[in-house]
């Protein structure tokens, strides 16, 4: 296989949480640009349907923190189009919150959608996977994970994301015995409606602190998830891949 050809993604079938705008768009596009048969699976339902309209995919009304919303989502993506062999938890939440001023719905809120929705599709979609023998799983960490961002506190997200990364390692150890690769992409700052890297407050912190002195565009992100998506990244599993733009190195 040449080197170009092991990044394609022709006749696999990828799911992406979150998939209907900002970074989940962007890698439905990319997914898609690759060969991949490509299911957005989010809430919002005219979003999605117009989303995928445009991108040439198809969508399933999905709640990741409704586990049997999940189960539905696969039965019915297998209906349309056979099993799953990429899943994409993308789907996320943040607050911006001191510590002392997290309100308890907000902290569940955030731990329900990035955590155990996470945990959710990674358990459905996961035991497909080893059934089958094979799958890529690749979780949407983040920079959070690694630093404390500032000036905004956001605890709760913080944690969240420590978490994806380390129960990343945790299924990338259980199931590669059974040929299911999971890995995580942990971008840095990227504009999307979850991140106002465009407000004044934030750019002291998040703009000129930052070796490269930018933001992202989320299209920028796609390359680096299809690397982790296809056989181009075939011997690799548990890794964090840090896209920050080289925020985390100061
Ligand atoms: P957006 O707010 O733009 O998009 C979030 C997506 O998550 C939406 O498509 C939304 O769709 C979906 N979603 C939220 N809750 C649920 C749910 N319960 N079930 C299914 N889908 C859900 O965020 P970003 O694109 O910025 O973020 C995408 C991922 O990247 C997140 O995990 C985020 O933490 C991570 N990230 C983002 C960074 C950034 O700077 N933007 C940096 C590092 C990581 P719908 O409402 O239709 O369900």
């Amino acid at each position: 296989m040449s080197v170009l050809d092991s990044f394609r993604l022709d006749g696999k079938v990828a799911v992406v949480t979150g998939g209907n705008r900002g970074l989940g768009m962007a890698f439905t596009r990319a997914l898609a640009e690759a060969g991949a048969r490509v299911v957005i699976a989010a809430r919002d339902v005219p979003r999605s349907d117009r989303v995928a309209g445009e991108l040439g995919v198809s969508a399933v009304a999905t709640d990741v923190t409704d586990a049997s919303s999940v189960a539905a989502m696969l039965e019915t993506v297998a209906e349309q189009h056979g099993p799953i062999d990429i899943l994409i938890n993308n789907a996320g939440v943040c607050f911006h919150s001191p510590a002392l001023a997290v309100p308890a719905e907000e902290w569940r809120a955030v731990w329900d959608v990035n955590v155990d929705g996470l945990w959710n599709c990674c358990r459905v979609v996961g035991a497909q996977m080893v059934s089958r023998g094979s799958g890529v799983i690749v979780n949407i960490g983040s920079l959070s994970g690694l630093v404390v961002n500032r000036p905004q506190m956001q605890p709760a997200y913080n944690a969240s994301k420590a978490a994806v990364h380390q129960l990343t390692k945790s299924l990338a150890a259980e199931w590669a015995p059974y040929g299911v690769r999971v890995n995580a992409l942990a971008p840095g700052y990227v504009k999307t409606e979850l991140a106002p890297v465009d407000r004044p407050e934030f750019r002291r912190h998040w703009i000129e602190d930052a070796p490269m002195q930018r933001y992202a565009m989320p299209d920028e992100l796609g390359p680096s998830l299809v690397y982790l998506a296809s056989d181009a990244s075939s011997f690799m599993t548990g890794a964090v891949l840090v896209v920050d733009g080289g925020y985390s190195l100061f």
